[in-house]
């Protein structure tokens, strides 16, 4: 396959050689790629004519389209940086990203017109709103600024490292962070390596359709969109996730390989559960982005019969750099419970906190080291710093080990690790013990401060409806587990747990108020 240096000659060398084929749909509307290839001409001229200069960063603020893609791709074609935004965030919230990167442009979804409308006085930055679909007054629409230019080649040039997308972290751990990706981090990931050493469930055909179910304000958004363009495979793209909608598009659009994250795939088997859908045509379901519970996996794999790949990476990697293919999806196996192996071009290193390699099945921080590593956060030195260190290798912030054959097992985030009477204890493990619990919906397990342990161990529990249980049961099924030192010492009751978009339980929220005043050392 050829070697391309930057994605927006990914866009022309599709519409090169796969002109006439489908590069996406949305809503009914297709898209061929040499029809992409002058929309995101028209994108780029729209952004010059608009006076944004290369390098500058212009922000989005919608719902997954067909318009985005063409604001991502055409933005690189002006060598301008898309930054999407998190429409779940508060008005507050948005206008802190929208103004931390300076974007003199903002795109607007139709849901998010009173929003911006509410938030506009707090964006000084901003010199023009453009609306994506439909209009509000006040404001430019993006098909009037489309059709006002040329669908010429910009031919503004690129450099494999020019940043391709601001994409901030999911916000689990802290305020999210601006990752910035460059073309090569992109590319790398489906260039390193030759055909024969790529996995299976990593080869696309041009015959492939793949949904586009997740958030493009996340990687697994974005980055699994960008995949697609880039192996010339029809992209089905969701408005936004809707279990019912996903079953429909396996069987109206012929879904072979889909990404969710585990709270998503959770609703889709439910649905299934209540219809019966042809879905014959799927091969993959990839998964991953936070731990799956054993019996959902399971029931998928029943339900599914498609090949079950799960996915390890984060926003700072460009996403996945760890993968667990269907081969190793067998109950009973070790392997089940492991992440997956390395891809291609990428390097794993489990280090203890001087920076130290450790050997095998020995616990510490994931590292890792490739192409793929993000270029930095922005406007973040020192968190850039503490991250990408001056060694190549990126902390990931995840503790974990590796296996003498290479498999990586994620424990859990560094900063949730609970150290008590010196022991470590990773919240993951006392929760999944706790989830064994025929009775127990959900459990989300944090450190609270103890007088005599430092930290001590405490579970928040959802239980199932009408299921009523004291926290008395739920200790003493912990410690027929688990070591005693890891079974919560007090068990509070809640009706759901605090999570973000991906679906990721926000410990620091449950945590916080037990440490208002205090200070938590985290390693
Ligand atoms: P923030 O960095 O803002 O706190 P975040 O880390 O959740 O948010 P992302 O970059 O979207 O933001 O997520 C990456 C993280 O997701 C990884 O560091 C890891 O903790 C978790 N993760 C990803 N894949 C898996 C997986 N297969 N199993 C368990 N956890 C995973
Ligand atoms: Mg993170």
């Amino acid at each position: 396959p050829e070697q391309l240096t930057n994605l927006a000659d990914m866009v022309r060398e599709r519409a090169r050689t796969r002109g006439n084929a489908i590069a996406y749909e949305f809503e009914g509307r297709q898209t061929s790629f040499a029809e992409f290839d002058v929309k995101t001409n028209h994108v780029a001229n729209a952004l010059i004519a608009l006076g944004v200069k290369p390098g500058e960063r212009i922000a989005y603020l919608g719902k997954n389209s067909d318009i985005y893609f063409e604001l991502l791709l055409g933005a690189m074609k002006a060598k301008v940086v898309m930054a999407p935004v998190n429409w779940r965030l508060a008005g507050p919230e948005v206008a802190f990203i929208v103004s931390d990167c300076k974007a003199p442009v903002l795109f607007v979804g139709p849901e998010f017109i009173t929003q911006v409308r509410n938030i506009k006085a707090q964006l000084p930055d901003v010199r023009h709103v453009i609306t994506t679909e439909g209009g509000a007054p006040e404001w430019q629409d993006f098909i009037t600024c489309r059709d006002a230019v040329s669908g010429d080649d910009p031919k503004v040039p690129i450099s494999p490292k020019d940043i391709a997308i601001q994409l901030y972290t999911s916000g689990t751990t802290g305020k999210p962070k601006g990752a910035m990706l460059s073309h090569a981090n992109f590319l790398n990931l489906v260039q390193a390596g030759n055909e024969a050493e790529k996995p299976e469930w990593n080869k696309w055909s041009s015959d492939d359709v793949s949904l586009v179910a997740m958030p493009i304000f996340h990687i697994g958004g974005s980055g699994w969109g960008v995949m697609g363009l880039y192996h010339g495979a029809k992209g089905v793209i969701a408005r936004e996730f809707d279990p019912t909608k996903v079953l429909d598009f396996f069987e109206q659009s012929g879904i072979t390989k889909l990404f969710m994250v585990p709270a998503a795939m959770q609703f889709v088997v439910r649905q299934r559960r209540a219809r019966q859908v042809d879905f014959s045509r799927l091969k993959y379901m990839l998964y991953g982005a936070s731990p799956i519970p054993a019996a959902l996996l399971k029931e998928c794999i029943e339900v599914f019969k498609c090949g079950f790949v799960q996915l390890y990476g984060m926003t700072e990697t460009t996403g996945t750099i760890v993968a667990l293919p269907p081969e190793d999806h067998i109950e009973g196996l070790e392997r089940m419970r492991s992440a997956g192996k390395a891809l291609p071009g990428v390097e794993l290193a489990i280090l203890d906190p001087d920076g130290n390699r450790l050997p095998p099945r020995q616990v510490g921080e994931i590292a890792t080291r490739s192409g793929s590593n993000m270029v930095g956060y922005w406007n973040l030195p020192n968190a850039t710093a503490k991250t990408l260190g001056s060694d190549g290798w990126l902390r990931t912030g995840d503790a974990g080990y590796m296996d003498e054959d290479g498999y990586l097992y994620i424990h859990d985030r560094i900063k949730d690790m609970i150290i008590s009477g010196g022991e470590n204890i990773y919240p993951a493990e006392v929760e999944s013990a706790i989830c064994d619990h025929p009775d127990v919906a959900e459990a989300a397990v944090i450190g609270i401060p103890d007088d005599k342990w430092g930290e001590a161990v405490k579970a928040i529990v959802v239980m199932k409806p009408g299921k009523p249980a004291t926290a008395t049961d739920i200790i003493n099924f912990a410690r027929e587990r688990i070591a005693g030192f890891k079974t919560p010492k007090s068990v509070d009751f809640m009706e759901a747990l605090p999570r973000n978009p991906s679906g990721k339980i926000l410990r620091r929220n449950l945590r916080d108020p037990y440490w208002a005043g205090k200070d938590r050392q985290v390693n």
